[in-house]
């Protein structure tokens, strides 16, 4: 049995079903959608994350922008880029990529954007109506992992489901996703983190794990249950003189071990880290629909 949830092979039928849809709208007259991405600083992995963002969009026919800004710019000058974009009706949808200078705060720059432009799903109202079951935008990741589970027919229903983590953009809001009462959800959700005492006794007892702490190799074989479906949100740079970039992209999951194990898992790379570009794509495309209603 193909034990691999294929996040690379998923995310390309996805891209192929936007590009129908925007032959579509641009044969009926409407502009294409297009996303914006501001980039500050010149930090690598930032900007490889921002450059496949904007390839995708080409690749689906999306139109988009990449604005690039200096590290030292000051936090009103980024907020009034962001107005800029807010107000534009050229641009359905932008994203902000983190991390933010230290200078900057981060909390000020969400709240900044406007909801319904909002494609990362980051700002409190569309968490807030994600949380509800409401029409919102969903963050990327989260909203990726959702739809490759859907993809495989997964069953959640009434599973115990334990989430490695709790940050903003992926460990709370897939734990409240999995547990809402939807069809990829309905399941018992427990959130571990790093103040978790005995983690190993609830991975150990659980039917799904998403693991989201950046930790290589965290999860190993000794510490999951015969059958468990994992998803590896993890991506870390680790240094191997054996590459041509000299690092490699490791999960969070020791894959060896644990693939003895599991009925299902996200391999690294290629499971959950392009699910989460086609996912900010749909965002886009839902964003444009918006636009043009
Ligand atoms: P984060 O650093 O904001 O949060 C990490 C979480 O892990 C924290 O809640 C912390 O409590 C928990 N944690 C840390 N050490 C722990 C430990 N020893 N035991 C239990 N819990 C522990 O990270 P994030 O932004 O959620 O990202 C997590 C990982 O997912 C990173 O590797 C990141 O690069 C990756 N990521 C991947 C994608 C993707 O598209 N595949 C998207 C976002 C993040």
């Amino acid at each position: 049995m193909n034990k691999i949830l294929d996040g690379k092979k998923t995310s390309l039928r996805i891209k192929e079903e936007i590009k129908i849809k925007v032959d579509k709208l641009i044969s009926e007259g409407h502009r294409p959608p297009h996303l914006a991405a501001i980039l500050v600083g010149e930090d690598g992995a930032s900007l490889t994350y921002v450059t496949n963002k904007v390839l995708s969009c080409k690749q689906v026919g999306f139109k988009s922008s990449l604005i690039r800004l200096p590290e030292s710019i000051s936090e009103d000058e980024l907020l009034k880029e962001i107005k800029k974009l807010n107000v534009s009706e050229e641009i359905d949808g932008f994203i902000v990529q983190l991390p933010l200078p230290n200078h900057i705060d981060d909390e000020k720059v969400l709240l900044s954007i406007s909801a319904d432009k909002d494609v990362d799903g980051f700002h409190p109202e569309n968490f807030g109506r994600m949380a509800l079951n409401m029409e919102s935008f969903i963050p990327a990741t989260p909203f990726g992992i959702i739809e490759l589970l859907e993809r495989y027919n997964i069953d959640l229903n009434g599973k115990d489901t334990v989430i490695i983590g709790r940050s903003n953009i992926v460990g709370r809001p897939i734990s409240i996703l999995l547990s809402r009462k939807t069809k990829i959800g309905n399941s018992t959700v427990t959130v571990v983190h790093s103040r978790t005492k005995k983690l190993e006794f609830y991975t150990k007892n659980a039917d799904i794990i998403v693991s989201a702490l950046g930790v290589p190799g965290f999860l190993k074989g000794d510490m999951v249950k015969d059958g468990v479906i994992i998803v590896d949100v993890g991506i870390t740079r680790v240094k191997d003189s054996s590459k041509k970039k000299g690092y490699a992209i490791k999960g969070d999951v020791d894959f060896d071990s644990v693939y003895e194990k599991a009925s299902y898992i996200t391999p690294v790379p290629g499971g959950v880290g392009p699910m989460t570009i086609a996912s900010l794509l749909l965002n886009t495309l839902k964003a444009h629909k918006k636009s043009i209603a």
